[in-house]
């Protein structure tokens, strides 16, 4: 009998949040809760700390844990509450924790998950920007304190899957010629061109396969998804460039793929359910049910298979620019896209405004060395100062 795995969830109020704790909750012999985070709605987070009831939890912003903390201690609640960012990575790094689960949305889970890395801890990846944020700076930083890294965006831990057990964790694994990354094409994939300028938020979110937070769930309508994952495999698998491919699949039944010199092309299948590579993470390298419904290849009868369109999908070209050009680029483009994507949820900016704020921001700014967190905190912030103002700019003259 294997020690029971305690864990802490970065994001624990979010999608990924929710099928981590649920498959969690299906093996209270294998997995506890020792800390759960988030950003600041704490009547959502105390929620799941009457549930769980862990030792630990933190919220980022200082009055939204004050009220968090004087909840848990009305209702009897013994669980200590944290703020800040040094909170966050406090609960990252708590000796007694063995497991993390990076799941926070964005630039702002690059602190918390980097200080896992440095821990040590068993890391289970969701925030891929960590990767495109600080790729070489977080790989290094998990090899030298002996991290493990398991991805669980489900692209990623398809191809984990699909390598072998010995080479799966480490870089460049001998006798790949392709890592194939499979996208549904997200909600436009076959929306007449004219008529992306005007498709609403609650169209960009309302995905055909997956159901996610809103901010990845616009990414997939752009395909930018896509691309931060592009840039993901490469730090992940210590891929070329030119070995990832994208390749479209409305169904998302095929996961991914890896392609082999001999040949051989394995592949992972699953019905869409992050539960899948959840679970598959958190027991590695064992197996533990996770409540997902049996794939019926029969019902689903034909898979389908198409390159992208270059025109439909400008993000996906400008993610392969910026890992191409290295240094801040990825960190560039993923501010730029952060901005756009929250303007155009917020309606101050249109769907096509995307790729344009981010292709106008990459130009801008040349690509600068990262090698510590502050470097990537600053290409961030510069990224972040420039695309807010272009988008000021378009829409005054709109
Ligand atoms: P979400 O919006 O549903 O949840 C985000 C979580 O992060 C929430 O708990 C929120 O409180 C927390 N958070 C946001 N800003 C924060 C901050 N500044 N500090 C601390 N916590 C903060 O997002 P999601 O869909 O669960 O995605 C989370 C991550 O997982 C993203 O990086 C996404 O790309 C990745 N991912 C998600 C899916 C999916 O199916 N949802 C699949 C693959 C990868
Ligand atoms: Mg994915």
């Amino acid at each position: 009998m294997t020690a029971v795995r305690q864990i802490t969830i970065l994001g624990a109020t979010g999608s990924i949040g929710a099928s981590a704790l649920d498959v969690i909750a299906r093996h209270p012999d294998r997995f506890a809760v020792a800390a759960l985070a988030s950003n600041r709605r704490w009547e959502n987070l105390l929620e799941l700390v009457r549930r769980f009831q862990p030792p630990f939890a933190a919220l980022l912003d200082p009055g939204a844990a004050r009220e968090l903390e004087a909840a848990a201690k009305r209702e009897g609640l013994r669980t200590r509450v944290l703020t800040g960012s040094a909170g966050l990575c406090e609960v990252a790094t708590l000796p007694e924790v063995d497991t993390v689960i990076a799941a926070i949305v964005g630039a702002a889970g690059l602190p918390s998950t980097l200080a896992a890395a440095r821990a040590g801890k068993r890391i289970l990846l969701a925030n891929k920007e960590t990767l495109v944020l600080a790729g070489a700076l977080f790989i290094g930083a998990a090899r030298e304190a002996g991290a493990v890294l398991l991805p669980i965006d489900s692209e990623h831990n398809a191809i984990f899957q699909c390598l072998p057990p010995s080479t799966a964790a480490e870089r460049g694994p001998a006798g790949v010629r392709r890592i194939l990354l499979t996208a549904s094409g997200g909600p436009f994939r076959a929306t007449p061109l004219a008529e992306l300028e005007r498709v609403t938020p609650e169209q960009a979110c309302a995905h055909p396969r997956w159901r996610m937070g809103r901010k990845i769930s616009v990414d997939s309508a752009t395909m930018m998804n896509k691309g931060l994952e592009v840039i993901e495999a490469h730090w992940l698998f210590g891929c070329a460039r030119e070995q990832i491919e994208v390749l479209i699949h409305p169904e998302s039944v095929v996961h991914s793929l890896v392609e082999y010199v001999d040949g051989s092309v394995l592949a992972q299948l699953g019905n869409p359910d992050m539960r899948t590579p959840i679970a598959q993470a958190l027991a590695w390298p064992e197996r533990v049910a996770a409540g997902v419904a049996p794939l019926d290849l029969a019902q689903i009868g034909t898979l389908n298979f198409a390159a992208p369109d270059p025109l439909r999908f400008p993000c996906l070209e400008l993610a392969y620019g910026a890992l191409h050009d290295g240094g801040s680029a990825p960190a560039t483009l993923n501010a730029a896209n952060e901005v756009a994507v929250a303007a155009f949820l917020d309606r101050r900016a249109g769907f096509l405004d995307i790729a344009g704020v981010c292709a106008e921001t990459l130009s801008r700014l040349p690509a600068r060395r990262v090698e510590s967190l502050d470097d990537a905190l600053a290409a961030d912030d510069e990224a972040r100062a420039l695309a807010g103002r272009l988008l000021e700019r378009q829409a005054l003259s709109a």
